[in-house]
């Protein structure tokens, strides 16, 4: 068995907004907050107890500024009054929670195979540990569990070969899922400042509000139950460059014919 871990340059580490003194959400919580730094960037996401868990993701010893660097107190002050000093106000204890919590690696494995003849497979993150960019490393995992049930009830129950028909049939999806969470990585770190993608975003939010039929590739990933993770990729990826390169020519979305818009688009990327 070959197994193939990748990386990335940055880790992350967790830490807490909590409810305000009268028991609210500090922050909208139907709101995805992002602080995009460029090369690093903080996410925060509700909880049931109107908390926020808040996720720095930062290079562990390369660039500017990286985690190598935050080794004392001092340091991580300047550092979120310097580049998070809005949200340093909502996390009264931010300095102490640092130095308290790990830092999390953050990497993609693939396995040359999941089974050994039908003794053994793995399934989930012992098969395919993905980066939580996103947010499907655990759907994943349980469809792997729907997928094998769903074999085993096509094949009459156990059979010798149940393993490897699995592994075939799961692996480029497991794959395709792997690829798109590091893509979106990249996507919220560095391209949410960028003015074509900010623009190519608002299209697509005009699209899906207007045309039942139309997905974005973070939709069909994330919502369409018909549609695997492979033809998700290949579909998304093809929409988001013929929309990219739409935006790049346009000034503004205000005025777009949007029929014309998703016509001349679905020509393209059903041919993907
Ligand atoms: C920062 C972060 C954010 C994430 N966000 C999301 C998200 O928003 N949405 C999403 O769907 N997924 C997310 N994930 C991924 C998700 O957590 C995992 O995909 C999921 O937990 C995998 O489930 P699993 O059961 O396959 O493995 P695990 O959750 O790792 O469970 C394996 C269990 O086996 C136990 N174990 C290990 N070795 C042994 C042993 N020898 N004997 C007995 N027990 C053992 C471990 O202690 C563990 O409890 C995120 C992950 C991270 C790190």
């Amino acid at each position: 068995m070959d197994i193939h871990t990748e990386f990335l340059d940055h880790g992350y580490k967790e830490l807490n907004i909590p409810p305000t003194e009268k028991g609210e959400f500090a922050m909208d919580p139907n709101a995805l907050h992002i602080w995009p730094r460029g090369d690093f960037m903080m996410i925060a996401l509700p909880n049931l107890d109107r908390s926020f868990t808040v996720t720095l993701f930062l290079s562990n010893d390369q660039g500017a500024e990286n985690f190598a660097k935050l080794d004392t107190q001092q340091s991580v002050v300047e550092f979120f009054k310097k580049y998070f000093s809005d949200a340093i106000d909502l996390m009264p204890t931010f300095d102490r929670q640092f130095f308290n919590n790990p830092i999390g690696l953050l990497g993609t494995t693939k396995c040359s195979k999941w089974s050994f003849e039908d003794k053994a497979l793995l399934m989930g993150d012992a098969a395919h540990p993905i980066v939580p960019f996103y947010g499907q490393g655990m759907n994943c995992g349980f469809e792997d569990c729907y997928y094998f049930s769903e074999l085993l009830a096509d094949q009459g129950g156990f059979s010798k070969d149940i393993f490897q028909l699995f592994e075939n049939f799961r692996k480029p999806h497991s794959d395709a899922i792997a690829d798109l969470a590091v893509d979106n990585f990249y996507e919220m770190r560095d391209r949410v400042n960028d003015i074509a993608f900010v623009k190519k975003a608002a299209l697509e939010f005009k699209l899906e509000q207007n045309f039942p039929d139309y997905f974005s590739k973070y939709s069909m990933v994330t919502f369409r139950e018909d549609m695997s993770y492979e033809e998700a990729m290949l579909r998304g990826r093809a929409q988001d460059n013929w929309l990219i390169d739409f935006c790049k020519k346009i000034d503004s979305i205000g005025s777009i014919d949007l029929v014309e818009l998703k016509n001349n688009m679905t020509q393209k990327v059903n041919n993907f």
